[in-house]
């Protein structure tokens, strides 16, 4: 009873809510549902995150609009300046429960997200979070160390786009591009992640464009099949990370469960758009995944496939791994390239302030990374 007389009381976030959720809300209020549309415009296209500064409302409801709603973006904890030019964003959100799965998993599940900004020619681009922490437990992420905390909220993961373009609002670019690859396994929180994507690729919110919009996935397949049913969807990016299901078992658990040839089955099923490739991800190993067998047995996998890999070579850091030889990613990518792959050699930026998904939250959390 007591906690009921609490939420009734409580400002109502309208951060992350749909164009119909707030129009439906404001009618609900007793006032004209466009004025619920003119509160989404000014927040995600206009970006304008105090009542006070949406002008083309009353006075009248301005002022109701400050005692009974709230838009919280994520809070900027600490920034970590790349001499690259990204930037990276340590953002608490509210707690967790203290019933979290992973290993080591603390009492006090707090929920630390990054999100990271990265300018380059023309661009930026931005990879948030949609989890805090992970439980798909792939062995070579530092975010899997921390176990599922909890699925972020639609406007936690929309706020994370905010909050990066309001914070280099002088210097952006014409576009952005946004990545779904922070923490977390985005088709494990599907709701409220496409209720963000809904939002960014919405001409009258943030107004991205599709194109633009990268999901990443472990492999997921019942979330790929669920995405391949959307109208609005973003690009699909699938992480394969290796070429036979021994290899990715090890380094992927999540293979047991979505193996290689069922995977890449969904993936062919996929109905890409004209201008669409899937993309593969390949993290490369030094002794792991990156031999030449590897790379023939990846070619033949993705044989006749509408897509693209992107290698990653791995970045040496808390995890036991090593990074490929040079050698041995250049003959990768050639390997790919010759079975008429398109094949790209990327690599992650803002290395010098912990480029590898999940690190930052890992050291701000104390936890240690497994040995
Ligand atoms: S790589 Fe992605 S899916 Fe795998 S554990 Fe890390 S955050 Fe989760």
């Amino acid at each position: 009873m007591g906690a009921d007389v609490r939420l009734d009381t409580m400002p109502a976030e309208l951060l992350g809510k749909s164009h119909t959720e707030l129009r439906e809300w404001m009618a609900s209020l007793g006032e004209p549902a466009y004025r619920g549309a003119q509160v989404y415009h000014a927040i995600y296209a206009e970006r304008r995150f105090a009542f006070a500064a949406m002008t083309n409302l009353p006075a009248a409801l301005r002022e109701r609009l400050e005692r009974e709603a709230a838009i919280t973006l994520p809070r900027i904890a600490r920034k970590y300046h790349s001499a690259d030019g990204s930037v990276r964003y340590l953002l608490p959100l509210e707690a967790a429960p203290a019933e979290g799965t992973g290993r080591g998993a603390p009492a006090e599940r707090s929920a630390t997200v990054e999100a990271v900004f990265m300018p380059s020619e023309g661009r930026q681009t931005i990879c948030i979070s949609t989890q805090a922490g992970c439980a798909v437990d792939c062995k070579f992420c530092l975010t899997a160390t921390l176990g599922l905390v909890r699925n972020l909220t639609a406007g936690e993961i929309v706020g994370q786009v905010l909050v990066a373009l309001e914070d280099n609002r002088e210097r952006l670019a014409p576009r952005t591009n946004v990545v779904l690859m922070g923490q977390g396994e985005p088709l494990l929180n599907y709701d409220a992640t496409m209720a963000a994507v809904r939002i960014l690729l919405d001409p009258n919110a943030v107004g991205l464009a599709a194109r633009h919009v990268t999901l990443s996935t472990s492999g997921i397949i019942p979330g790929i099949e669920r995405l391949a049913r959307e109208k609005i969807r973003p690009k699909l990016a699938v992480s394969l990370n290796a070429s036979n299901d021994a290899e990715r078992d090890a380094i992927m658990p999540i293979n047991r469960k979505y193996p290689i040839a069922a995977l890449l089955e969904a993936c062919r099923k996929y109905p890409l758009r004209p201008w669409e490739r899937l993309t593969f991800e390949y993290v490369l190993l030094g002794g792991v995944n990156d031999s030449a067998e590897a790379a023939r047995r990846a070619a033949r996998l993705l044989a006749g496939m509408r897509a693209k890999v992107n290698l990653i070579p791995w970045n040496p850091g808390e995890l036991p791994y090593r990074s490929p030889a040079a050698e041995a990613v250049e003959e990768f990518r050639r390997i790919l390239a010759q079975k008429d792959v398109p094949v790209f050699v990327r690599y992650s930026r803002g290395q010098d302030i912990f480029a590898a998904c999940g690190q930052l939250a890992v050291i701000e959390t104390g936890m240690e990374a497994r040995a």
